[in-house]
């Protein structure tokens, strides 16, 4: 690839040689502000993050990754980390810095007789589904096929297999990480096992992580799945015997609740259109034959007006909620992990979703428990084990009109929920500072983690994440 050597903005004459080296190894692509793609490449998931880098590195391999990250620190510009741009806040860009951008480094590796996979930082989840289940096995992963594998890994990683197989990071068997100082190192149970602990929950804090090894389950290839609607009206009843009913069942199903419009399409009623409803959303993933017992009393539980469970390929079930999170919308989102979805909890939640103005808010409450609360709390950072619900309040627009009131709106609906939180998926936060951090790690894990951060990385050269402080 040709590069052209300009100064990057922010970069001083003094440091132009620093470009210039960079640039006659990159084997990548730098992109600066006036090259036709800057546009394209700066932007990330959420639509209302408008950052300006002076350098977006598209890294072609490991070497590219020192190389850049080498360059950042000579320069001193604020460095960011991009696997999939699908931070909620946004933390993959910055303003006037160097942006590593991953997403070239997208090769997966699957040895089906070994029942592993390895896949590169850059790795769209719908990528490794589709790799793996040509031998019919998984890796369990998130529900969006476009999220980064990278930060949603680093962040623990929940989906609809987790119930069955555990977190992504439950998988999780190694990593190659470039750390601070420019250093390879790989991380596994017997090698730099703190810093494998630390990759486990801990996001982007000790490293550039460039590859990740996991281990492979059997899944599919078809699962029984889909979504259950209900208009509001019939929602208390609905959530009622929906918390019952999933609380009893196996950990083949995983479930989330969600609350939002019902959107205008043929498979809706007319009457229901644009209307607030009440969702069951489910992946079985066991025998097709047992789920559909399981599943049936919530199918027919009620005046339930869509039901669109049914056996289905399992990478067609991991798109299913695409459609409902495109790239671009601006979005901002609270989030609280809950020990119960008690009466009183489910009296706020309907309350709130009684009030969603745009199309595109809403709630979801994701189900835990299973395979990710037997792993034990203090195995991996990820602090949320023992809770029963994530939930999350997104408002969102498709553009700045109205954006405001649709945040407000969440933070309301957060606050309201305060007495019952119980933690935080650390995925899920905005760029709410250190207190809600630690509060996602809880004091114990929080400073182990510390301890971690100051042996690999202890001048916090990776700071735009959730970040850890070095002890
Ligand atoms: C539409 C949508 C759906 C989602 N669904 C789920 C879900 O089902 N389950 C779930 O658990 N989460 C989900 N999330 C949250 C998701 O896990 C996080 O947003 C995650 O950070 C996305 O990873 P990314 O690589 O796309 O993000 P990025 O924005 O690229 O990165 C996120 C953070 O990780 C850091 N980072 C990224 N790659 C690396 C790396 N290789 N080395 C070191 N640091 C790195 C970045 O610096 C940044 O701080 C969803 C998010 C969105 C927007």
């Amino acid at each position: 690839m040709t590069t052209q050597i300009e100064r990057p903005i922010g970069v001083t004459l003094a440091d132009a040689a620093a470009f210039e080296s960079l640039a006659r190894s990159f084997q990548g692509e730098l992109v600066r502000p006036g090259d036709p793609s800057y546009d394209q490449r700066r932007k990330v998931w959420n639509g209302s993050i408008d950052r300006h880098p002076a350098v977006i590195a598209r890294c072609a391999g490991v070497s590219d990754v020192v190389g850049a990250l080498a360059f950042a620190r000579r320069t001193g510009l604020a460095l960011a980390i991009r696997g999939g741009g699908h931070s909620f806040p946004g933390l993959s860009v910055c303003d006037d810095g160097v942006v590593i951008d991953l997403g070239l480094m997208n090769e997966i590796e699957v040895d089906a007789g070994a029942g592993t996979v390895r896949a590169k930082a850059g790795v769209l989840l719908g990528e490794l589904d589709r790799a793996t289940q040509a031998f019919r096995l998984a890796v369990p992963t998130g529900s969006v096929t476009h999220t980064g594998l990278a930060g949603l890994t680093l962040g623990g990683g929940i989906g609809w297999l987790m119930r069955k197989y555990g977190l992504t990071i439950d998988s999780l068997l190694s990593v190659e990480v470039v750390t601070a100082d420019g250093e390879v190192v790989q991380a596994s149970e017997t090698v730099n096992p703190d810093l494998f602990w630390g990759v486990r929950g801990g996001g982007g804090n000790f490293g550039i992580v460039t590859e990740f090894e996991f281990r492979l389950h059997p899944v599919g290839p078809t699962v029984l799945s889909g979504l259950l609607l209900w208009p509001l009206d019939d929602a208390p009843e609905v959530v009622r015997f929906y918390r019952d009913w999933a609380d009893s069942a196996p950990d083949d199903l995983t479930t989330a609740l969600v609350l939002r419009r019902a959107p205008a399409v043929d498979l809706v009623p007319k009457s229901l259109h644009g209307k607030p409803i009440v969702a069951v959303a489910c992946c079985w993933a066991g025998s097709l034959d047992r789920g559909e017992s399981v599943l049936e009393p919530m199918r027919r539980f009620g005046s339930r007006v869509v039901d669109l469970v049914a056996p289905r390929a399992f990478i067609e079930h991991q798109a299913m909620l695409d459609p409902s999170f495109p790239p671009g919308n601006w979005v901002y989102s609270k989030a609280a992990d809950l020990r119960t979805l008690s009466d009183d909890v489910l009296g706020i939640l309907l309350d709130y979703a009684a009030r969603l103005a745009s199309p595109h808010s809403g709630i979801t409450a994701w189900q835990l428990g299973g395979s990710v609360a037997r792993v034990g709390e203090l195995e991996t950072p990820f602090g949320s084990r023992q809770s029963a619900y994530v939930v999350d309040m997104y408002g969102v627009t498709d553009s700045a009109d109205g954006f405001e009131q649709e945040r407000d709106w969440a933070r309301d609906c957060w606050t309201a929920l305060a007495p019952h939180h119980a933690g935080v998926y650390v995925n899920w936060l905005m760029e709410e500072g250190e207190r809600r951090v630690r509060e996602a790690y809880g004091e114990q894990r929080y400073a182990r983690l510390q301890a971690v951060k100051r042996r690999y990385d202890p001048e916090n050269v990776f700071r735009l994440n959730q970040n850890i402080r070095p002890a």
